[in-house]
C-alpha cells in the first residue's frame, strides 16, 4: 500500500518513464571555451598535450608497461618530475595535504569546489594482507575526511567500501560466511560505520561509489543501511547509480521508494558508469547476459529518464532528496540547467550539483561555477607511485571519454592562438 509519498512517487516515476525530452542547452551557459582565458598559458599547452596522448588507444594500453619501462631508464626522480609536470599534474591534487589545499584554493578561486578521492579500492583476485590493509585505508580515509571538511561550502567527498572492505566478500554477499570472514564482515562495517560518523560530525557527505555488476548488490546494501542509520534530517550518505545497467531506472525507483517508506533522506551521485569493458568481457568468458544498454544512445536515454525521476524528486522537497549530476556530457548538463529552471531549483541551494573529473571538460566546469552552479571537481591525490595505477585503470576504463576530448582540445589550441596573436 503507497502512501501520500508513495503515489507522489509514483507519479514522479510515470512522468519519468515516459520518452525523454530533447536536451536544448541551458539558456545561459555556453561551452565554448570563453572561461579558457581563467587558464595560465602552461595549463594550456599541458592539456593539449595530455589529451593528445591519452586519446591513443595503443599508448593507454601499453601505460603499465611503458611506465615501468621509463622509470627503470631515467631513474625515479626525473620520472617522478615529468609525470608531475604532465598527467599527475593534470588530473590529481597533490601528494600531501600542504599540496592538496594548495589545488583546492586555485579551484576555489575559479567556482569550483573540491571532491576528493582516495585513490585505494580493491577488486576480487586482488590479495591484500588481511585487517592491516583495511584498517590503514581507513586511517587513509578520515585523513580524507579532515581535507574534505576544510574545502569549502557543502563538503563532499567520495569512498570506496572496497578499500574497507574485502571485494571478495562483497562478490560473496554476505550469505554463508566462515567465522574468519564474519569478523572481516564485523570489523568491515564498523569501519565505514566510523568514517560515516567522523563524516557527518565533520559535515562532509559521503558519496559512495558504485563497482563492477559482481559486487554493487553489497555496495548497495551497506549504503542503504548507513543511509537508514544517518540520513534522518539530510542526505549525509549517498549512493551512486549507474545508468549504463539496464535495470537502473528500476533499482533507483525502489530506492527512492525505499527511502520514502523508512523515512530517510536519500543523496543521488548519477553516472554513465566507468566499466564498460570489463562488464562485457566478464559476461561473455561467464555465459550470462550482458547486463548493459546496447548503445551510448541508449545509455543516454537512460541517464535522461533517472535524471528527470530525481529532478521531480528534488523538486518536491530539495533537503530529503539530493543529486549530484556526475558527467562531462554536454546535453545532460544542459538539460539539468534546464530542468532545474522549470521546476523552480535554487542554482547553489545545495539540492542539486554537478561534477566532473579534474583536468576533464574544464570548459563545462567553469562554464558551470561561473554562472553560479555548484560544481566540483572529483580529485584523487596521493603520491606518483601510489596514484599511478589507478590513473592508469581510470585512462582505460574512460577511452571512450578520452577520445571524446576533442572539442576541449579544439578550444585549448584557440585560446592559445588567441594569446599568441595578442603578443606584440
Ligand atoms: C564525479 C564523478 C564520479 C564518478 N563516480 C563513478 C562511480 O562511482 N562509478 C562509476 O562506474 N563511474 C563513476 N564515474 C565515471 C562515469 O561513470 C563515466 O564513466 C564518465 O563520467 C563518462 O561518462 P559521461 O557521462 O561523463 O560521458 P559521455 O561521454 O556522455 O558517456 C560515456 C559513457 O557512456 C557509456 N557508453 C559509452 N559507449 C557505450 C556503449 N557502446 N554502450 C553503452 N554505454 C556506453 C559509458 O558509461 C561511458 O563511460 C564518475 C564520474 C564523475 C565525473
Amino acid at each position: 500500500m503507497l502512501g501520500r509519498g508513495g503515489r507522489w512517487l509514483q507519479r514522479a516515476w510515470g512522468a519519468a518513464s515516459g520518452p525523454p525530452q530533447p536536451a536544448p542547452h541551458g539558456a545561459q551557459l555556453s561551452f565554448d571555451g570563453a572561461v579558457f582565458r581563467l587558464k595560465s598559458g602552461w595549463e594550456l599547452v599541458r592539456g593539449l598535450l595530455v589529451f593528445r596522448l591519452c586519446a591513443l588507444p595503443g599508448l593507454v594500453r601499453r601505460a603499465p608497461t611503458l611506465l615501468s619501462v621509463s622509470r627503470r631508464l631515467l631513474g625515479r626522480r626525473l620520472w617522478g618530475s615529468l609525470l608531475r609536470a604532465s598527467f599527475y599534474g593534470q588530473f590529481v591534487a597533490g601528494q600531501t595535504p600542504p599540496e592538496v589545499r594548495v589545488t583546492v584554493q586555485r579551484l576555489r578561486a575559479l567556482g569550483l569546489r573540491p571532491l576528493l578521492a582516495v585513490p585505494i579500492e580493491e577488486d576480487v583476485g586482488q590479495d591484500k594482507e588481511g585487517e592491516g590493509w583495511y584498517e590503514g585505508n581507513r586511517g587513509a580515509v578520515l585523513g580524507c575526511v579532515g581535507l574534505s571538511a576544510q574545502g569549502g561550502p557543502q563538503p563532499m567527498m567520495q569512498l570506496k567500501v572496497t578499500a574497507l572492505m574485502s571485494a571478495w566478500l562483497c562478490e560473496a554477499n554476505f550469505s554463508g560466511l566462515s567465522p574468519a570472514e564474519n569478523r572481516h564482515l564485523q570489523a568491515s562495517l564498523l569501519r565505514l560505520d566510523g568514517v560515516t560518523q567522523r563524516a557527518v560530525e565533520a559535515g562532509v557527505r559521503v558519496l559512495v561509489d558504485a563497482e563492477y555488476t559482481y559486487v554493487n548488490p553489497a555496495l548497495t546494501l551497506v549504503t542503504l543501511a548507513l543511509m537508514g542509520r544517518w540520513n534522518r534530517t539530510q542526505p549525509w550518505v549517498w549512493n551512486t547509480y549507474q545508468c549504463y545497467l539496464q535495470d537502473c531506472l528500476a533499482r533507483l525507483g525502489a530506492d527512492a521508494a525505499l527511502a520514502e517508506r523508512q523515512g530517510f533522506c536519500f543523496g543521488v551521485k548519477l553516472v554513465r558508469g566507468a566499466y564498460l569493458e570489463q562488464e562485457r568481457r566478464l559476461a561473455r568468458e561467464r555465459g550470462y547476459p550482458d547486463p548493459l544498454h546496447p548503445t551510448w544512445e541508449a545509455t543516454n536515454h537512460s541517464y535522461q529518464r533517472c535524471l528527470d525521476l530525481l529532478l521531480e524528486l528534488v523538486a518536491r522537497d530539495g533537503q530529503r532528496c539530493q543529486l549530484i549530476v556526475a558527467s562531462h556530457n554536454e546535453a545532460s548538463v544542459s538539460h539539468t540547467v534546464r530542468r532545474m529552471e522549470e521546476l523552480g531549483i535554487a542554482k547553489d541551494g545545495g539540492a542539486v550539483c554537478f561534477g566532473q573529473l579534474l583536468g576533464m571538460c574544464d570548459h563545462v566546469s567553469l562554464a558551470l561555477g561561473q554562472a553560479g552552479y555548484a560544481i566540483y571537481k572529483s580529485i584523487p591525490y596521493g603520491a606518483v607511485e601510489d596514484v599511478l595505477p589507478y590513473l592508469v585503470r581510470r585512462a582505460q576504463e574512460n577511452q571512450s571519454v578520452l577520445q571524446g576530448t576533442r572539442k576541449e582540445r579544439d578550444l585549448l589550441r584557440q585560446e592559445l592562438w588567441r594569446r599568441l596573436q595578442r603578443r606584440p
